[in-house]
């Protein structure tokens, strides 16, 4: 047996745990001995630690009851001193609270019992002590029921019926005809204490526990078996906390804010969660106890006089009524007020950032009960920090480190009016995709988005020729398809709205009808989506641009002075380079050229390209489709002027441009003067068994020169034609798919001499680089000899992971959430980084490129480039930039920054 201590005390502004002891003592037992450190007044108590949870979980209850037994009943004996009370006495009984509480503050663990300690005789005890027999019942009625649920598990017998308790109380509430739990006499109480008895020994076939001491290990061995019940398991997963940390428990005295209406308990915030204001406000009611604020049992009340006035405008009520009947702390009990307001102060000081704090009132003293770093909306978070920095709070480095940076999503997409949610009606819910809101008519097929000027583009899934039509709707909606669907990926590199997978979703393409439940829409009929929590609403709601506040360009520009690596963005339109070029992106990482080659008359020159007969067919379309493409860069470097846009050169396999159907493929055998059938034998031809690793990239290029001669051209012209009109265009040619030097040479090769022929053509010279992708897993072990030929690195890091894992990203959709769920993958590899395995890829990369071409220019432009700890990687790896789609550039800068300064 080791020695190792098990329970922690606090109580009498003396604690053995510490703040800073949260991964032993959990979130809440560290703050509560740090609280009695700083001499705020909080009800002794002890924590057992989260190790015991540990030892539980692997020796059982009994080995885990005997090694910490000597030690809790030491921790009641240090209480009861306190409180001048015993436990389990029938006079002076010492009543007690049992609370779970993990390193994080995590929903789905166990709900806390108090007042426990109560039985037949104690209640009396209580009743005799306080001179108040109505609040002894009630804190009585209050644990059976607690404890009753929470730890003898009773539960509704059905999902349609509500807990067993609550329906005892309703039933006797009728029978009275009141409608309060305030109204309850003495009688009703012991009534229903009775009651409650009888439904858990009918429920569960055993009696209501009667000693305190079977009580209380009951409730801990509880806390702890909550650890890993299956919402505690799903939440743990959700937010990726580890199984093993385990839960501490606290057990604490009692204080009572049901002791009548010189009591009370409310639960306040230092600071406003979802504005960020540096305003005191919270919420409290008398005679209350534990959840009943939370809970909304009554109308809580507002604690600041300031508060209580603007909710009664919000809540419609007039000054007169407010006053009477929901009038503030402030106004109630002065002194409290005033008491309170300085804690939180205090507490605000101590911890230097945002308190959400727990209070009791018992007959007009003031007792502290949990305080913890509050939640908050990405928006208060950057206001927090900024404020908090100008308050001279925190240093610079701080207030960068303060704002989570996927937080900062929230504050970049446009948002519903919240006066207009009020009315709309959810029809159904699917995956929240997207985040961003979105209102529109709803159009079934992508080339017909252009017809409404607000269109929902609806499908059952979407496919890379949806592009152009997703690109135009407002917002996407599919009825198939998960997080990492098609249709999900795009829209999230778009930053435009999607809800994916809403399979409640009926879609007939025929007859261009949607239905869900008994309800039906048709095309241009009005709906809305919430990306952020993938709900559909019938009709159009309002939306708002998000405002983007000056705090919110502060912390921009803090990130930019504190991070060593720049930011770029993947756009291929000069609309999405402006957007990021807004959010401060520093240029473009990755233009890709392939949907350029979509939209409208150039997807016929592009089909006679590739569908033509020969080299001198193949230039004749070449030749239509230059001018054109140069136009396109043109746009794209007017927008970026100044900085540097990478191109891509063509990668994707030929076959995704050609037509499937019937009437495309008669179109082109008429505009190319051929029978369909020469068409249809052209298109076969090309279909590949695994397009991924065909014939693409560099690929084609090499075996098609006069495809890169003419992009080349085209990116000169664009940069040549900007120059004489005094716009600076920096472009960089990149090769995609490279596997081996002889490929990227002979690349190297023709983009140098069409360049050069330019350059004699036109008498001009444009300063330019070219480089390559680095997204094959060949190309990274030789990145040593492709570094003789590249004057950049560019990580692809969606294909190298696809190559390294050897996962179709296209089809990983069937395996990889099952492969999350049980734990063979922590995380989305295409999501985030694969540092392990992929990382070392990119490592060597970086260090044998270098030992080549030491001052290589290196970036990334998966979309790993966007997320922050792929992106703290980088900084290590010593990238000199990342890449992202636009509307991840703010959380990208910031991620940079704060690799920086950890
Ligand atoms: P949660 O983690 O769900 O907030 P808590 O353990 O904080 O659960 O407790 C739930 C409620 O019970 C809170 O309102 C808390 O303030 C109250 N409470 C907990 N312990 C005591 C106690 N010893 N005396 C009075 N109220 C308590
Ligand atoms: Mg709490
Ligand atoms: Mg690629």
């Amino acid at each position: 047996m080791d020695e190792r201590k098990r329970v922690y005390l606090f109580g009498d502004s003396e604690a053995e745990g510490r703040s800073d002891m949260k991964n032993l003592l959990g979130g809440k037992g560290a703050n509560l001995a740090e609280m009695n450190l700083v001499g705020v007044p909080v009800p002794p108590g002890f924590t057992i630690t989260t190790e015991v949870c540990t030892e539980y979980n692997t020796i059982g209850k009994e080995k885990a009851v005997e090694l910490m037994r000597a030690e809790v009943e030491n921790g009641i004996k240090h209480v009861e001193k306190i409180m001048s009370s015993k436990f389990g006495d029938k006079e002076n009984p010492l009543l007690v609270s049992v609370r779970s509480g993990a390193r994080v503050s995590m929903p789905g663990m166990m709900d806390t019992v108090l007042n426990l300690g109560l039985n037949d005789d104690a209640v009396e005890g209580i009743a005799k002590k306080s001179g108040n027999e109505r609040f002894a019942w009630d804190s009585y009625r209050r644990f059976v029921q607690m404890y009753g649920d929470v730890v003898l598990g009773m539960k509704p017998e059905s999902k349609e019926d509500i807990d067993p308790f609550e329906a005892i109380m309703e039933e006797q509430k009728e029978k009275r005809g009141i409608e309060l739990d305030t109204d309850f006499t003495v009688e009703d109480l012991k009534e229903l204490v009775a009651k409650f008895k009888a439904a858990v020994t009918k429920q569960t076939g055993k009696n209501f526990p009667n000693n305190p001491w079977d009580q209380l290990w009951g409730a801990v061995m509880a806390v702890f078996d909550s650890w890993n019940t299956d919402r505690a398991i799903y939440y743990r997963t959700m937010n990726k906390i580890p199984g093993e940390w385990g839960t501490a428990v606290n057990v604490q005295a009692m204080v009572y804010g049901n002791m009548g209406t010189n009591s009370g308990t409310g639960v306040a915030f230092t600071r406003d969660a979802g504005t960020g204001e540096d305003i005191f406000n919270g919420e409290y009611l008398i005679d209350a106890q534990g959840e009943d604020v939370v809970a909304g049992v009554r109308t809580p009340q507002q604690i600041t006089l300031e508060g209580s006035k603007r909710w009664a405008v919000l809540a419609n009520v007039s000054e007169e009524e407010r006053a009477e009947k929901y009038p503030s702390l402030e106004e109630l009990m002065p002194k409290v007020y005033k008491e309170l307001d300085i804690i939180q102060q205090k507490l605000e000081d101590h911890y230097n950032d945002m308190q959400d704090l727990e209070f009791t009132i018992q007959d007009g003293k003031l007792w502290l009960l949990q305080t913890r770093n509050g939640k908050r909306t990405g928006a208060a978070m950057v206001r927090m920090a900024i404020e908090m920095l100008e308050q001279g709070r925190i240093d610079e480095k701080e207030a960068v480190m303060r704002v989570e940076p996927n937080k900062l999503d929230e504050l970049l997409h446009p948002v519903f009016d919240k006066d207009a949610m009020k009315e709309a009606k959810v029809l159904t819910k699917g995956l929240p995709a997207s985040p961003g809101a979105a209102t529109g008519q709803l159009v079934f097929f992508a080339d017909e988005c252009a017809k409404y000027k607000d269109a929902i583009l609806a499908r059952i899934e979407t496919s890379p020729e949806d592009l152009e039509g997703m690109n135009i709707a407002n917002g996407i909606l599919t009825a198939r398809g998960g997080m990492t669907s098609h249709a999900a990926v795009v829209a999230r590199g778009m930053g435009k709205c999607c809800v994916s997978g809403a399979g409640e979703l009926k879609i007939d393409y025929k007859a261009r009808i949607l239905t869900v439940g008994n309800e039906t829409f048709n095309e241009g009929d009005w709906v809305s989506l919430n990306g952020s929590t993938g709900e559909l609403y019938k009709g159009s709601i309002d939306t708002i641009d998000p405002e983007l506040s000056g705090d919110f360009g502060k912390l921009m520009e803090l990130a930019d002075k504190y991070s060593r690596m720049y930011v770029r963005t993947n756009a291929d339109t000069p609309h999405d380079s402006q957007v990021a070029r807004d959010f401060g992106a520093k240029g473009i990482g990755l233009c890709r050229t392939e949907h350029m080659f979509f939209e409208g008359e150039k997807i016929v020159a592009m089909r006679e390209m590739i569908l033509a007969e020969d080299l001198e067919g193949r230039e004749a379309a070449l030749d239509r489709l230059l001018p054109i493409q140069q136009k396109d860069f043109e746009g794209i470097f007017e927008a970026m002027h100044d900085l540097p846009v990478t191109v891509r050169l063509l990668d994707p396999p030929l076959h995704e441009f050609v037509p499937h159907d019937e009437k495309g493929q008669q179109e082109m055998a008429d505009v190319m003067g051929v029978t369909v059938d020469v068409i249809k034998q052209k298109v076969e031809d090309l279909s590949e068994f695994n397009p991924m690793l065909g014939h693409r990239g560099c690929r084609l290029g090499n075996t098609y020169p006069e495809i890169t001669v003419m992009q080349t051209r085209a990116i000169i012209g664009a940069a040549i034609a900007l120059k004489k009109r005094g716009i600076n265009a920096h472009p960089e040619i990149m090769i995609p798919l490279t596997g081996t030097l002889a490929e990227m040479k002979m690349q190297e090769d023709i983009v140098r001499d069409t360049i050069a022929k330019v350059f004699e053509e036109t008498g001009e010279t444009i300063e330019h680089l070219v480089g390559t992708m680095i997204e094959i897993p060949r190309a990274a072990l030789t990145a040593d000899k492709i570094a003789e030929s590249a004057e950049f690195f560019s990580f692809g890091t969606n294909d190298l992971t696809q190559m390294t894992f050897g996962y179709s990203r296209d089809d990983a959709g069937k395996f990889l959430p099952i492969y999350i769920e049980k734990g063979i993958l922590k995380n989305d590899p295409f999501e985030v980084l694969d540092q392990e395995g992929v990382g070392q890829l990119v490592e060597m990369a970086v260090e044998r490129g270098r030992q080549t071409r030491p001052d290589i220019k290196l970036g990334i432009c998966g979309e790993h480039g966007g997320e922050p700890s792929s992106v703290e990687f980088c900084h290590r790896t010593g990238l000199d930039y990342v890449s992202c789609s636009p509307f991840r550039v703010p959380i990208a800068r910031l991620a940079a920054a704060q690799a920086t300064i950890r």
